[in-house]
């Protein structure tokens, strides 16, 4: 970059922003047209600088901020994430400003205002990934399993999480792992939810564009456990009220799977 430090040895600020606004190296990476695979790439080296408490911090600067005001947003991941104050996405991810369209709610749900905002970051910010995370010790869960009184509006937010713990309860019940497994369920819960109500969702999958992947974060270690894609995604991928594709057919995964789905972390709770 010996054009930059020159720049920076005339210790001219307008002329260091400019640089700084036609320099790749400082450039959004969200302006960059990416694949789901790079997307991915992204956000697993960004978590694993976040991990080893080295984040690069990129983006976080005056230029970007410039650059995407004047330019527009172009994030290259959407992420559904929990609202809980422990889980930064953009920290844990070690993103900057207009790299991830950021949807956080308790419970990390998908009910109508939050498969809105997805459809909106899928379909009209085109971003090539979508990130359903849950974390350990997750409150919304917990509250569920626990069959806390709640009030106000949030037993209508806790009802998209108790088919979760149904579903955990029922293989895991009396298990040390019950909570962790709910946590789990309750994103694949949640992807399930995505799928069955999105037609573009579908759509933007069955054409190759998009694809969708489960996660968990570790509060303890900053860790992103990935989980892969739904399990049952062909299933997923046919209509409500459609009959399911032949063998072959349309439901098949358009994209290689980029992701790989890894065991969650021992003594996650
Ligand atoms: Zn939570």
């Amino acid at each position: 970059m010996r054009v930059r430090r020159q720049f920076l040895v005339g210790s001219l600020l307008v002329a260091s922003l400019r640089l700084a606004a036609s320099d790749p190296a400082h450039a959004p990476v969200s302006a960059q047209a990416v694949d789901s695979g790079e997307a991915f790439r992204f956000l697993v080296e960004g978590n694993a600088r976040f991990m080893e408490g080295k984040p690069s911090g990129a983006g976080r600067d005056e230029a970007r901020r410039l650059d995407v005001a004047k330019n527009g947003q172009h994030p290259f991941a959407t992420v559904l994430s929990c609202s809980d104050s422990r889980v930064p996405v953009e920290l844990l991810f070690d993103q900057g400003i207009g790299d991830v369209f950021v949807v956080r709610v308790a419970g990390n749900v998908s009910d109508t205002d939050e498969i809105g905002t997805i459809e909106y970051g899928v379909g009209h910010l085109h971003t090539p990934l979508l990130v359903v995370m849950g974390h350990t010790s997750c409150g919304a869960v917990k509250a569920v399993m626990e069959g806390a009184e709640v009030h106000g509006s949030i037993p209508a937010l806790v009802d998209n999480v108790a088919p979760a713990v149904r579903l955990a309860r029922a293989k895991y019940e009396g298990s040390p792992r019950l909570f962790q497994e709910a946590v789990r369920m309750n994103v694949w819960m949640s992807i399930e939810d995505v799928f069955k109500r999105s037609e573009e969702v579908r759509s933007l999958v069955k054409a190759g564009k998009l694809q969708v992947v489960g996660a968990l974060y570790v509060l303890e270690t900053g860790a992103v456990i990935w989980m892969g894609e739904h399990p049952e995604k062909t299933r997923l991928m046919t209509p409500p009220g459609a009959r399911p594709a032949a063998p072959g057919g349309g439901a098949r995964p358009a994209t290689k799977p980029a992701v790989a789905a890894t065991k969650p972390a021992p003594g996650g709770h």
